[in-house]
């Protein structure tokens, strides 16, 4: 059953900008999310800046209107969008994968925004705003006296390192860019086995290894060699390495060596993590949160069986799945605008 809910206070809007869809959610001064389901409609991003805008903008009125909100109440909003941005939502002057057409080089989206709906737009890349969501979702109202840190598995590895219940930042605005930290490799990768390379021009990164493209560019050309008469060789590779998770869940071994990887990769990552932050809580996140539970569990054991704490941290640290993977982005979105709005 979908529930709606009407506000009992003043609110902040969430909005998860995607590659075809937004997704608007409408949090209140209480805490509470006025909407449980995903609420959608075209992002219309490669028509240019201009379509996208105004496509956030009626996702913005969407919201209000199906929760019978006022735009009187509203506060803040918050947007997410996939990067590479700067911290303040200015897509990368190379571009995005997203973000393909030229126009949106350098585009300054947060403050485009800001000027449309009149009303103050907090902005976090995509991955943050899931760190956000599942460090207040499992922490509730102690989120602000925790840390912790994500990893989102996607075509890229995104995450989010959260201290105190805030986003950290970084200098530069380029902070929690886990895909990108080079990990040992020792214990990762079989004898022989050629090192991964990322897109970013880094080998042997988290993303290199944890990622969708990594299946395809890195580990399936290499497994497929050691398994020449899987189904999966017939299959041109972008196709293979897309259908791998359906064969992992069957326990088919090759998979298993894949995903394997990728989840000892991610311990290593998390590993660093502890010696970094000692975050209280490890989240895992992207496609593996929607695959089969006993998949799903494997994966996060085995992730946790190659985050090597000390004792004292083994006994507080909390491994555990982002929830809501779907909604998270715009959840995470709308719980940056609370916070800016209540630190006002
Ligand atoms: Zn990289």
């Amino acid at each position: 059953m979908e529930s709606i809910r009407t506000p009992a206070s003043w609110v902040v809007v969430g909005l998860d900008n995607g590659g075809t869809c937004n997704n608007a959610t409408v949090l209140d001064a209480t805490g509470q999310f006025l909407v449980d389901h995903l609420v959608e409609n075209p992002s219309l991003v490669l028509d240019g800046p201009e379509s996208a805008v105004e496509q956030l903008a009626e996702a913005f009125t969407g919201i209000l209107t199906l929760t019978s909100t006022p735009a009187t109440l509203v506060r803040a909003v918050g947007l997410d969008t996939p990067g590479p941005a700067s911290a303040n939502g200015v897509i990368s002057s190379k571009g995005a994968t997203n973000f393909s057409q030229v126009s949106w080089r350098g585009f300054d989206i947060r403050s485009a925004l800001e000027a449309r709906l009149g009303l103050p737009v907090v902005y976090n890349n995509d991955a943050n705003a899931a760190a956000l969501y599942a460090h207040h979702r499992h922490f509730g109202p102690d989120a602000m006296a925790c840390s912790s840190v994500s990893a989102i598995v996607g075509t890229g590895l995104g995450g989010g390192v959260v201290e105190n219940g805030k986003v950290v930042r970084g200098a530069a605005g380029m902070a929690g860019e886990l895909g990108h930290v080079q990990i040992p490799l020792y214990g990762v990768l079989e004898d022989g086995q050629p090192v991964p390379q990322c897109n970013c021009g880094f080998a042997g990164d988290v993303e290199s290894i944890a990622s969708l493209t990594a299946i395809k560019n890195n580990l399936l050309p290499y497994w497929l060699t050691r398994f020449p008469d899987h189904p999966l060789a017939d299959l041109p590779i972008g196709e293979a390495a897309k259908l791998l998770r359906s064969y992992g869940e069957k326990e088919d071994p090759l998979a298993l060596a894949v995903f394997g990887q990728q989840a000892r990769a991610i311990g290593k990552l998390f590993t660093m993590a502890a010696n970094f932050t000692d975050p209280a809580a490890y989240f895992l996140g992207g496609g593996v949160v929607e695959a089969d539970p006993m998949f799903r569990q494997w994966f996060l054991n085995t992730v946790r069986e190659h985050t090597d704490l000390r004792q004292e941290q083994a006994a507080v640290a909390t491994f555990s799945l982002v929830p809501d993977l779907d909604m998270a982005g715009a959840r995470g979105a709308a719980v940056a605008a609370l916070e800016r709005v209540s630190a006002a």
